[in-house]
Formats: structure tokens, C-alpha cells, sequence
């Protein structure tokens, strides 16, 4: 959904832009060789889209990840064990939330940090939980039901771990700190509801990770992905980004070297499609 925006990019941060629009190029680059899900075949740091939908598809393979339900739990333990293999330091982040309906969440902030002494870092996130209820859904039928959650939750978190995959295999320069943070408890309340309207029950993870900043923090820049796994993926231009980070927006899109809106944006996830249109 949304992220905490940003500050303008510096011009010392030229250098960590470098890095992150690389990867993002890499992710739809090398995403279109063929083979499985093992990672063989590309450069060391590189991104791995064949790989990276594995960990979409894992994740499906737990059901909904839905606060409060057995799957959030499993699902939520094993990203952990991903990162904990990963990065340099994983810090878990509990959150005991209270809801309008008076019931207490238990939520985890997942924050993966690659070379946590830099002073100069990037920020890459996505949430991990999915939707009770698809009601959004133009299927009435559909409106009771969760959301499966393939593009909306897992599609994210799938781009970070295989971000997490390359900078393992090849960390980012010495004077470069790069955080992936997965948020939880982000689409739980009432979609239509003013998200930053106290008590809320939507934004929670990032919410509180914006209350708590790490020392150092805010990051040169943040980006944060969501719903990249649509059949047919369109990405727009998000109007928040545009107003506060205008350089940031631009800089990712020239990197893509296409359009908004364009349907050549793909990013290899097209057996997304076999998810229900809820997803
Ligand atoms: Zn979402």
C-alpha cells in the first residue's frame, strides 16, 4: 500500500542510487531466462526472477497470512529463517496492536540489514501480511472470503527476498547500507478507512517502524513494492511519491527504461495468473 515518503535525494546519493536502480534493472533483466527455482545460471548478484517466484509461490503454500491465524505465524518464521541466511543482521520487531474491535494483534516488522554500519543507506520494503477479506472484490461472492494474496503481499516480499539473494551473494560497497524491511499488519482494517486516523487498523507495521526509527535513519531513499505480480502488471506513477520524492520516482523510472502504465513493465510473474483476480 503506501510507505513512509522519503526525504529529495542528496547528490552524495548518487552512488547508493547506482545500486538500487541496478538492482531493480537486474530484476527484469535476468528475470526472463528460462529454468526452475534453484538459482543456477546467473551472475553472482544478480537478481533471480525464476528464484524469486519460488518464494511467492512458497509463501501460497502457507494459505492467507492473515494477523492472528496459524499461516501468518509459519509464514512469518519461516521469512525469518530466509533473512536470518541472508543478511548481515535481521532485527524482529514485535507490535502488540490493539484493534477497534478490542482484539490484540500480534505482529512482527522483519528488518534485514546488508553492512548495518554504513552511515549512507537505501530502503526497500514490503508487507507480508494479506487481507481477512476481499472486499474489494467485484465478485460479491468473494467479499467474505481472504485474499490469497499472490500479488498483493507475497509479489513484494518475493522481490525482496531475491534482493536479499543478491546482496548476499554480492554485498554493496563498503561505504553502502542497504535495509529490506518487511511490514506486518499493513492490510488488516478497513480499506476505506483514513489509514493514519488514530486507532487505526491498517499501516500498522510501517506505522511503527516510522515512529521508531533506527539510529541514523531516515535512509537516503525508500522504495516499496507491492502488487508486482500481476498477470498483466501495470505500474503508475503513486501519487505520494510523486509529491514528496519526485526525484526518487523518476530516477527508478528511467531506470526501467519504460513507461507507467505501459504493459511491457512485466516483471516475469506471469504465472501469477493462475491466482484469483482477488489476489
Ligand atoms: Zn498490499
Amino acid at each position: 500500500m503506501k510507505c513512509p515518503s522519503p526525504p529529495p535525494l542528496p547528490p552524495r546519493a548518487v552512488g547508493a542510487a547506482v545500486l538500487a536502480l541496478l538492482l531493480a534493472c537486474q530484476a527484469k533483466v535476468s528475470g526472463g531466462r528460462s529454468g526452475g527455482g534453484g538459482g543456477g545460471g546467473t551472475g553472482a548478484g544478480e537478481f533471480d526472477g525464476q528464484r524469486a517466484f519460488g518464494y511467492l509461490e512458497r509463501q501460497m503454500r502457507f494459505g492467507p497470512r492473515i494477523p492472528g491465524m496459524p499461516a501468518h505465524d509459519s509464514a512469518g518464521y519461516w521469512m525469518l529463517a530466509q533473512l536470518r541466511a541472508r543478511a548481515d543482521t535481521v532485527i524482529v520487531q514485535e507490535i502488540a496492536h490493539k484493534t477497534k474491535s478490542g482484539q490484540v494483534l500480534h505482529l512482527r516488522n522483519f528488518f534485514a540489514r546488508f553492512r548495518p554500519q554504513a552511515a549512507e543507506r537505501v530502503l526497500f520494503l514490503a508487507h507480508w501480511d494479506t487481507r481477512p477479506h476481499a472486499d474489494q472484490s467485484p465478485n460479491l461472492g468473494q467479499r467474505r472470503l481472504p485474499v490469497p494474496g499472490a500479488n498483493d503481499g507475497a509479489s513484494g516480499v518475493a522481490v525482496l527476498l531475491g534482493v536479499a539473494d543478491a546482496l548476499n551473494a554480492k554485498p554493496p560497497p563498503p561505504t553502502l547500507g542497504v535495509d529490506l524491511l518487511f511490514v506486518d499488519g499493513e492490510d488488516y482494517g478497513d480499506s476505506w478507512a483514513d489509514p493514519y486516523a488514530e486507532g487505526s487498523d491498517v499501516l500498522i507495521g510501517s506505522r511503527w517502524f516510522a515512529a521508531h526509527l533506527p539510529v541514523g535513519y531516515p535512509p537516503l531513499y525508500a522504495v516499496l513494492f507491492d502488487m508486482v505480480g500481476d498477470k498483466d502488471l501495470n505500474i503508475y506513477y503513486e501519487s505520494n511519491s510523486q509529491a514528496f520524492a519526485p526525484e526518487v520516482v523518476d530516477r527508478v523510472w528511467r531506470c526501467k527504461g519504460s513507461s507507467p502504465t505501459s504493459s511491457t513493465t512485466t516483471w516475469r510473474y506471469r504465472k501469477a495468473a493462475s491466482t484469483p483476480s482477488t489476489s
